[in-house]
This record gives C-alpha cells, sequence and structure tokens, in this order.
C-alpha cells in the first residue's frame, strides 16, 4: 500500500476522527494480520461481527480502527456508517494514487485460469500485482486493492459475481482500461434467475472501462452480442476459434491439434501476425482462454511474440486438470470446482482421449430449480460422447447416475472402493477425469487413487 493519514482517510470517507491523526502503511480485516501502522477494519457479516475483534487486533499492535460506532477501546477510530463499503472507498483511493493500468476480468468459466495466463505474460517485463486465488468479491476486490504498491505497473482483477450490481461495484473500484466477459453460463443462477439474468449482471464490467480503454469480446460465447451492446461506448476487440461461421475477429485460433493429453496447439493470430502456440495446459477451453489471455495482453499493448512467449511458460496447478501418469491409469485432477459448462468442456476433452474414458463426478451446487435437470443432462450427455464409466456421488447427481446407466453412489469411501475394483477389473489403459463442485470435495477420490496405483 502507499502511506497515508488517517485525516485523509477520514475527509475520503465522510467519517469521522475520533482521536489522533496517524500514518497508516497497511488495512487489514483480520485481527490476527496486523502490524504497527495498520488500520483494522471491522466488518461485519452474517454470523460474524469484527467489531468484536476490534481489541484484539489493538492487542496485536493496530494503531487504529475503521467502524461503525465509536469502540470503548484507547485507539484512534475513524467512524464510517459501513466500514465494508468503506474499505472498498480506501482501496479505490489507494488505486487512484498508484495509477497502474488495470484489467478487470469477469465469466462464469475460465476467470482465474485467464488472470494466471496475463499475470505469466506480463510478469516477464513488468511488476504486476494480480487477484490471489479467489478474492474475487465485494471484500475481496478491496482487499487486492489495497495490496497495490508503488512501483506495480499492472493490476489484474478477477472478478466474481453473486448478485446483479456486484460487478458494478467492484468494476468501480478497479476502474480497467480493459475488461472482459470471459463467458456466461449457468453457474450461481441463484442469484440471477436466468443465463439472461448472469448475462446482464455480468456486463456491468464494462460501466467503469476507462476513456479510451477497451472491451474484449468473446465471439464464441452465446450472449458476445450482449456484450457487444454493453460495451459500444469503448473500443473492441473481438476474439475466437475460427471455422466458416466466424463472425470478424480480431485475434483468433485456427489449425488445432490436441496431443494424447488433450494439450492443443494451434495458430493464433492477429492482424497480418501468425504464432504457432504450443499451450502446456490440457483442455480445449485453454485455446479459448488463451485467446482471451492474448487479447487482453494485445490491448494492454504487448506484442504478439512476447505474450506467446510467455503463453508456452504456463504450468498446470492442482485442482485443474492436472494429470497424474500412475502406470496405465491416468488420472486428470480437476477437483477444484464445476459448473454444467465446465462439466461439459470435461467431457468434451474425455472423448478426444484413447483408452477407457472415466468421468468421476460429485454434486455441482448453486444450480438452483434447475438442479435435478443439469445433472440429468450431463449423464446423458457423458453417454452421448462416448464416456465408458460414470461414478457420481451425491444426492444431486443421482440423476446423472440415472441417465448414464451407472450404479449411483451416496458416500465417496464407497464410490472409491466401487471405482478401483472396475480398474482392477479393466485390463486396458484408462483415463479417469474427477470433478465436481468444491463443496463436493472430489480431490478426496484423486487422492485414493494416487495412493492405490
Ligand atoms: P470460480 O468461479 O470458482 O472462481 P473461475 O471462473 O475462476 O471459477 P477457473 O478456476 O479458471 O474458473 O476454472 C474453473 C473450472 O472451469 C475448471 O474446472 C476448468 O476446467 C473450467 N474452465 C476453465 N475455463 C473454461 C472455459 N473457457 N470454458 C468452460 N470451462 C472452463
Ligand atoms: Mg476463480
Amino acid at each position: 500500500m502507499i502511506r497515508v493519514s488517517l485525516a485523509e482517510l477520514a475527509t475520503r470517507l465522510n467519517g469521522q476522527l475520533i482521536g489522533d491523526d496517524l500514518p497508516i502503511d497497511s488495512v487489514s480485516s483480520d485481527s490476527r494480520a496486523v502490524d504497527s501502522k495498520t488500520l483494522f477494519v471491522a466488518l461485519k457479516g452474517d454470523n460474524f461481527d469484527g467489531h468484536n475483534f476490534a481489541q484484539a487486533a489493538v492487542d496485536a499492535g493496530a494503531n487504529a480502527l475503521l467502524v461503525e460506532r465509536e469502540l470503548p477501546i484507547d485507539a484512534a477510530q475513524i467512524v464510517v456508517a459501513n466500514s465494508q463499503r468503506a474499505m472498498g472507498e480506501i482501496g479505490a483511493y489507494v488505486r487512484e494514487q498508484l495509477a497502474p493500468t488495470c484489467v478487470a476480468l469477469t465469466g462464469s468459466n475460465g476467470k482465474t485460469s485467464v488472470k494466471e495466463m496475463i499475470a505469466t505474460i506480463l510478469s516477464q517485463q513488468h511488476r504486476v500485482l494480480y487477484t490471489a486465488g479467489n478474492f474475487n468479491n465485494e471484500i475481496g476486490v478491496p482487499l487486492t486493492l489495497l495490496r497495490l504498491k508503488q512501483g506495480d505497473e499492472f493490476g489484474v482483477f478477477e472478478l466474481g459475481a453473486n448478485h446483479a450490481g456486484e460487478i458494478d461495484y467492484t468494476s468501480g473500484l478497479v476502474k480497467p482500461s480493459v475488461a472482459m466477459v470471459n463467458n456466461v453460463a449457468s453457474a450461481h443462477l441463484e442469484g440471477f434467475g436466468s443465463l439472461e439474468g448472469v448475462a446482464k449482471a455480468k456486463s456491468e464490467i464494462f460501466n467503469h472501462v476507462t476513456v479510451g480503454g477497451t472491451a474484449v469480446i468473446n465471439a464464441d460465447d452465446a450472449f458476445a452480442d450482449v456484450m457487444l451492446q454493453a460495451s459500444s461506448h469503448v473500443k473492441q476487440l473481438c476474439f475466437g476459434v475460427k471455422n466458416e461461421a466466424s463472425r470478424d475477429l480480431d485475434v483468433f485460433a485456427t489449425d488445432l491439434i490436441a496431443d494424447s493429453y488433450g494439450r492443443y496447439a494451434f495458430s493464433l493470430c492477429y492482424g497480418a501476425e501468425v504464432h504457432r502456440v504450443e499451450l502446456p495446459l490440457a483442455g480445449r477451453h485453454q485455446v479459448s482462454n488463451a485467446l482471451a489471455a492474448t487479447s487482453i495482453c494485445l490491448a494492454l499493448g504487448l506484442s504478439l511474440a512476447h505474450i506467446c512467449q510467455g503463453l508456452s511458460q504456463l504450468k498446470p496447478v492442482k485442482g485443474r486438470m492436472l494429470p497424474s501418469v500412475l502406470g496405465r491409469v491416468t488420472v486428470i485432477d480437476d477437483s477444484y470446482n464445476a459448473n454444467p459448462a465446465s462439466v461439459g468442456a470435461a467431457i468434451d476433452w474425455l472423448q478426444e482421449i484413447k483408452g477407457n474414458r472415466c468421468l468421476v463426478l460429485g454434486d455441482l451446487g448453486e444450480l438452483g430449480d434447475n438442479a435435478a435437470l443439469l445433472h440429468r443432462e450431463l449423464g446423458a450427455l457423458a453417454k452421448a460422447k462416448g464416456v465408458n464409466s460414470l461414478f457420481c456421488v451425491g444426492t444431486l447427481s443421482e440423476g446423472a447416475s440415472h441417465a448414464f446407466g451407472s450404479k449411483h453412489y451416496q458416500d465417496i469411501d464407497d464410490l472409491v472402493a466401487g471405482l478401483i475394483q472396475y480398474i482392477n477389473e479393466l485390463p486396458a489403459e484408462i483415463t479417469v477425469l474427477v470433478k465436481g463442485s468444491r463443496s463436493a470435495r472430489m480431490e478426496r477420490v484423486v487422492e485414493a487413487l494416487t495412493t492405490a496405483f
């Protein structure tokens, strides 16, 4: 962060400063992560009240508090109406003072993947601050802004949405030069009602693009027109995988070829330039993510050669299509998270694999009223696309097992036992792709297979 004074913050926040004006070097909402020049923010949630930890924060060294009511604690305090919003405002203030060039990206799938790609590309020659893990909501985005430091040239922000208005708020703090919606699919339907609702909420990201900035559009997404319309006030850069039906594309991939792990090589085209790229990550959806990252970096002014150099250095991460070869058994750990579109992408990936293809699926959460139907559709899709065996665990995915015609499991240990028996009885090579929502904790299956084979 940059050094700020309490008086300066109180003015910006329309808050009341009680006590001495002091210098502040960091802001934290975690009473255990404070030091002698930390402003502790007392956040209030449904199940907790940070005001109860204010004394602990001061005892741990925090020199000031940001609170919604004056506390009987011997420390300087700024009293505001809403401490969470005030923390966001401090983040926006730090961002304004340091003025890095910012990227904001959202989408139903692939936000973290694209963000990591952009960070890898930019970090080759620049100082970049980017969202850690999944800190992409109304609290995570301010906390990320507060990590900006003098000398950071770029900020890359993943924005998530659980409800309409959230992205309008977080992108308003980030004020991106480049903004993108990676895709629109049925994730978090519960908060939006319909896919159109999801698309509209995500398109809020274009509301705060800075003057002269760029909207990056995924032309292959069903909601591309919605995004083009929502961003018509700024420059637009369209990407996609080229086919006969493609609209005008600024950045595109052609001549896709997959290796036996489903890692793609393709020609990456921009204007008159063509580069052959070999992606070190498995899955066709990563081609789309690479096009998204490329377009964003082009909009930031990087050269295509430099971008391709960065793409070739990408590393797969745990839980995201991470392959382990265990003799004749290949396990693909995609257990980090799932929704219907990403399960569809996983099934597409499996379809191109030689040998026996096995999908292990845990329940997909947050699908609202359509949950049962969507699970049944996934079971049918797996069958239609030639998956040889489906092992599902949980209550919701029972419909998937039914549609596929496979035994269903309520208990993960039973599933693991059944799966190991299936593999042992099979003489052939087998690829087991393990997937499910975060709440399903399907990494337990990956661990069991890695121990067994
Ligand atoms: P979250 O909402 O959990 O933050 P995210 O949008 O950040 O998710 P990632 O973490 O990058 O997404 O990927 C989540 C899952 O989506 C992975 O299982 C991955 O295989 C799949 N996925 C990634 N990119 C795409 C894409 N472009 N299309 C479809 N599925 C994708
Ligand atoms: Mg993410």
